[in-house]
């Protein structure tokens, strides 16, 4: 795989979380040139949204090749999705575990949307290659972040755009100690400080207390997600 998306670009779906900026870090390490796409589709809290700039600077910042092969930055307006979906990440309601053993923080179609308005982006940009940050390892159990539905939706972008779009997952299968040992073997120390401290995970909209983990109410099911990665891959680090 390595030699064919040698000088191809990709286009990297970038919300601003640790786990996109991993996926970005990870396909500047592969593509001769990298665009992002953001979604602004109405969500609570857009502080997600307003890391990227900062986050797009540090990456800069940290190696000039990757600075080079950085493109253009995108961001679709998608508010249908809140319009029509009931969820805590939409809606001024608690996070509670909802019916069908769903937490009410899924946003149903989320991704399938968010992957089909990048394939429509890409192919006006004549790109082949899409990256997400789906994972169903250490995940809240969103059936849309499988593996299975990414694959099925491969298919039926490439059928319905007659287009041989491949999606990268490259973090399906990586747990979230083993999503920061990723950018720690991509980017190093600065990487790896650069997504504590620069990208935001915490379903609140939390910034206000820094842990050792970064900045994040601590509470919320994707902080103690994003806890509990952090420090596991600390203590890997140590032994
Ligand atoms: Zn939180």
């Amino acid at each position: 795989m390595e030699k064919e998306i040698k000088g191809q670009t990709a286009l990297v779906l970038f919300s601003g979380g640790q786990d996109s900026t991993t996926c970005l870090a990870w396909a500047l390490d592969r593509f001769a040139r990298v665009e992002t796409v953001g979604f602004d589709y109405g969500q609570r809290h857009a502080i997600e949204l307003d890391c990227r700039a900062d986050l797009l600077a540090g990456i800069r910042a940290l190696r000039a090749d990757w600075a080079a092969r950085l493109g253009d930055g995108h961001t679709l307006k998608v508010p249908t999705l809140s319009d029509i979906s009931d969820t805590a990440l939409t809606r001024a309601v608690a996070i509670a575990m909802g019916a069908g053993g769903l937490p009410n923080t899924f946003v149903p179609g989320r991704n399938l949307v968010f992957l089909t308005f990048a394939a429509a982006l890409a192919y006006r940009r004549g790109i082949a290659h899409i990256v997400g940050g789906m994972c169903e390892t250490d995940y809240s159990g969103y059936p849309d972040c499988r593996d299975e539905t990414i694959r099925a939706l491969n298919v039926a972008l490439n059928l319905g755009m007659a287009k041989s779009f491949a999606l990268h997952t490259p973090l399906m299968w990586l747990d979230k100690a083993a999503t920061w040992k990723l950018a720690d073997a991509l980017g190093g120390a600065g990487l790896v400080d650069l997504i504590r401290d620069q990208s935001h995970t915490c379903y609140l909209g939390e910034r206000g207390a820094r842990h050792d983990w970064g900045f994040g109410c601590g509470e919320c099911p994707a902080c103690e997600l994003r806890a509990k990665g952090w420090r596991a891959y600390a203590d890997g680090l140590g032994s």
